[in-house]
């Protein structure tokens, strides 16, 4: 129907009319009853471009992802898309290891398929945390994040930043970049190698503030010259100040060849 056709008093008739049959389907989904979601943000590092698909077969309102961006989806971390609690699960013949995330308010995010979790079963987390790494464990067909947003165990339609996502039936028709744990300082790297203590110093027998299971997206702060760590076929003596971790790491577990970072000041 073109309402520019119409006469002007019915057409502000019929728009009224489709204003009043919107909304009370619209307060089902977004009335004021319901708790402020928290502004969730991609559940994959800063800068990644990834597509995004449902399916019919999918349970609840999820949407899952793989990268678009010529990076490979398996072994990229899953990050937290709000602060909350993590818990850790697992079911093989379905989710696989998967995440859930209690960011309070009745809210909640799931994260499946993980091929390794990267945080303790009932950690605090900050948005943009590394909680796992992309796998394809449980019921997939490949490597991806099957993502969720729930809202008093009910799956919502997802929102990152605010904005509400679409849902193709495949991937390669909408993306998605993160800007998730862009913002703040230190820089971006990746840690490799698995059990990678943080210490509470740049020294071998600094006490041990929090252990990296396996890869983590970590914010370097600034490094120092500190005790020298033979590991891995590797020697060096400067370390990396973590941003989040609060502590630091030898410079051999951050995944650059070089030994002092470029672009990292000194602490
Ligand atoms: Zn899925």
């Amino acid at each position: 129907m073109n309402l520019r056709r119409l006469p002007a008093a019915l057409a502000t008739a019929l728009v009224a009319l489709v204003g009043l049959l919107a909304l009370p389907a619209q307060a089902e989904t977004t009335g004021a009853a319901k708790a402020a979601a928290p502004n969730f943000k991609a559940p994959y590092p800063c800068g990644q471009k990834w597509t995004y698909s449902h399916h019919s077969a999918e349970v609840r309102r999820a949407l899952d992802f793989v990268r678009s961006d010529g990076g490979s989806t398996a072994g990229t971390p899953v990050l937290a898309s709000a602060a909350g609690t993590a818990t850790r699960h697992s079911q093989p013949s379905g989710a696989g290891n998967y995440i859930v995330i209690d960011h309070g308010g009745g809210w909640k995010t799931y994260y499946f398929h993980l091929s390794s979790f990267s945080v303790a079963n009932g950690a605090s987390v900050a948005q943009g945390r590394q909680i796992g790494v992309t796998g394809s464990t449980g019921n997939s067909s490949g490597a991806h994040i099957h993502y969720e947003q729930l809202y008093n165990g009910t799956g919502q339609n997802i929102r990152i930043n605010g904005s509400a996502l679409a849902y193709p039936g495949s991937y390669n028709q909408y993306y998605l970049t993160s800007d998730n744990g862009c913002g703040g300082s230190g820089s971006p790297f990746t840690t490799w190698g698995t059990d990678v203590r943080v210490r509470a110093d740049a020294r071998l027998n600094a006490s041990v503030v929090t252990v990296l299971s396996g890869p983590t997206s970590v914010r370097v702060l600034c490094q120092k010259q500190g005790d020298t760590v033979n590991a891995e076929g590797y020697t060096n003596n400067w370390w990396s100040k973590l941003r989040d971790q609060g502590g630091f790491i030898s410079n051999i577990y951050i995944d650059h060849p070089a030994s002092k970072l470029p672009g990292v000041p000194v602490c």
